[in-house]
């Protein structure tokens, strides 16, 4: 991508309520733009990243044999009387079409999976069943804050798991934690697993996945002894005396993992008939990411003072290439040409009329892995200047080279 053909550019100033690092750099590097409080449109750079993660999250998801679909957003309230949930989701957003009829806007979507999957799964050898979409969410959440941390309308991965054995659902639910934790690793965050109260739905621990920085609203304490992480309001239920044995840290809830049990399959009289002819129960579980908050919680955990730091898998684009004068322009062209057939996604900053520092300003807030620089001093040096975003690391190729040790430098781990 050309740098001077993208119709967004970097911002010199930050939105003048920008309350978080992710709210600031986002919308100063162009990558996303605020409509309304929790509401935001994602530009080429933001978007390119967000898909990267919803790609991760397919793969991992898929991996452990989910099937992915969309449901509708609009769900007809019906829906919401045979659970008794329209007066009970707090955040639910809800609306009257013509007619009068009245739809909430979807904030979850066990109301439209379960008579789905009931539709076909009507036989016990039509189980285990495991779907999930990646669409938007509406909450009416009392106070959208930290940029995309906490929106009203943000991306979620929601995955819904019906089997017929305690058993079997245990066992998948274990297999998602794994999924999870290789989500965020390739994310470039570490998540602790913090077991949480079942909220509404049952007696039983869930599970959150949290990454701890200070920007976080939640609080996770951690065993000293064990390691074992809880969420607040858990410790309070079981440990409430005993505060001092546990190291206290602010953390954001990148996932959730819920043991739905029959709550959900009861209320729409979703059973089926096993081998002998006998009725059993449908045990559910739900599992959702929040996609966009996840991305947010990227910039917030691994950038610096200059701007974002991407890892490689989730960056807008590998390489961001510089050419700092008009003379090097020509050399910066074949290169940028060489990058891309090579494989490497390159962002090149072509522009004319910017001047040297703030085209290197730009590349450390845009935070793509490796920065190439063609300069006259990298030239007389015998090739191109290389600085790696993370480290800091820098040094020069030769221009032969250059292609060679980009690509080597972006499929080794920890880019
Ligand atoms: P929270 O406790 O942060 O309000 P939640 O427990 O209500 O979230 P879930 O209903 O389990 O969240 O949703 C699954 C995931 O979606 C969460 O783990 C979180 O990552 C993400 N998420 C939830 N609410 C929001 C929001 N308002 N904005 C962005 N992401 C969200
Ligand atoms: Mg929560």
């Amino acid at each position: 991508m050309r740098y001077s053909k993208m119709f967004t550019k970097t911002r010199k100033e930050a939105p003048a309520d920008s309350d978080s690092k992710n709210a600031r750099f986002l919308a100063q590097a162009g990558f996303v733009q605020q409509l309304a409080a929790g509401v935001y449109s994602f530009l080429p750079l933001g978007l390119r990243t967000l898909r990267k993660i919803e790609a991760i999250v397919r793969e991992e998801m898929d991996a452990t044999g989910a099937q992915e679909i969309t449901m509708p957003l609009l769900h007809p309230k019906a829906l919401y009387d045979a659970t008794g949930r329209w007066e009970k989701i707090d955040v639910l957003f809800k609306t009257e079409g013509s007619g009068s009829k009245e739809y909430a806007l979807s904030s979850t979507a066990e109301e439209v999976i379960t008579p789905l999957v009931q539709s076909f799964a009507n036989s016990y050898k039509d189980f285990p069943v495991a779907v999930y979409q990646m669409r938007d969410k509406f909450r009416n959440e009392p106070r959208a804050k930290s940029g995309i941390l906490r929106g009203r309308e943000f991306l979620m991965k929601d995955l819904y798991s019906f089997h017929l054995t305690e058993e079997d659902f245990l066992a998948y639910y274990e297999r998602m934690k794994e999924a999870y934790l290789n989500v965020y690793k390739r994310c470039g965050l570490d998540a602790i697993v913090a077991a949480a109260s079942g909220g509404v739905f049952t007696e039983k621990h869930s599970h959150e996945f949290q990454v701890a920085t200070e920007a976080g609203e939640d609080h996770i304490y951690i065993d000293r002894e064990t390691g074992e992480a809880f969420n607040k309001e858990v410790i309070e239920e079981a440990d409430h005396a005993n505060e001092e044995k546990y190291e206290i840290k602010k953390a954001i809830e990148v996932g959730n993992i819920f043991p739905l049990e029959c709550r959900f399959s009861h209320a729409f009289d979703f059973t089926v008939n096993s081998a002998e002819g006998k009725n059993i129960d449908v045990i559910m579980g739900c599992y959702g990411i929040g996609i966009s908050r996840l991305m947010g919680s990227i910039v917030e955990v691994l950038a610096d003072d200059d701007g974002m730091v991407w890892p490689k898998e989730v960056a807008p684009y590998h390489v961001h290439l510089v050419a700092l004068g008009e003379d090097e322009m020509a050399q910066a062209e074949s290169l940028y040409a060489d990058l891309q057939d090579a494989g490497l996604e390159v962002l090149f900053d072509d522009r004319a009329d910017a001047s040297p520092g703030a085209k290197l300003k730009d590349a450390d807030l845009i935070g793509c892995p490796v920065r190439i620089l063609v300069s006259k001093k990298s030239l007389e040096a015998g090739g191109v200047e290389w600085k790696d975003r993370s480290s800091g690391e820098s040094g020069i190729w030769d221009l032969g080279e250059a292609v060679e040790r980009a690509a080597q430098m972006l499929v080794e781990e920890n880019v």
